[in-house]
């Protein structure tokens, strides 16, 4: 999709620090970590958000939370770890890609902000 940054990062078109590639999906670092770990996976397609992407694609969605746990186990965090989708604007999207936040490394207070 055109004027969509994590299209262009999937592309290779801007820079980012690509930790883990499948078929369906690439996982980058965080330009502002929130954590010692904190990696974003995306969908190699464009989709707005996690539900668009679940309904278009359930194999690319689970293979987002699967590339997920391979990322936390790779970072040495496969025990304690948090995943989170935000959805809309209200709940802090900001970029309207679809993306898991893998955030680990630190203690994780509840509920979140
Ligand atoms: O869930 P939300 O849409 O707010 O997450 C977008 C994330 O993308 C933010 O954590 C932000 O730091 C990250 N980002 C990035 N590289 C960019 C622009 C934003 O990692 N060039």
């Amino acid at each position: 999709m055109d004027d969509c940054l994590f299209c262009s990062i999937v592309a290779g078109d801007v820079p980012a620090e690509v930790v883990h590639v499948t078929e369906r999906t690439v996982a980058f670092r965080d330009i502002n970590p929130q954590a010692p770990t904190h990696v974003l996976v995306v969908p190699r397609e464009h989709h707005r958000d996690a539900a668009a992407l679940a309904a278009a694609d359930p194999q690319a969605s689970a293979e987002l939370v699967t590339t997920a746990a391979a990322v936390a186990a790779a970072e040495g965090h496969a025990e304690a770890y948090r995943l989170v989708f935000n959805t809309g604007a209200g709940a802090g999207q900001t970029v309207f890609h679809a993306h898991l936040h893998v955030v680990a490394g630190r203690d994780l207070g509840w509920p979140p902000g």
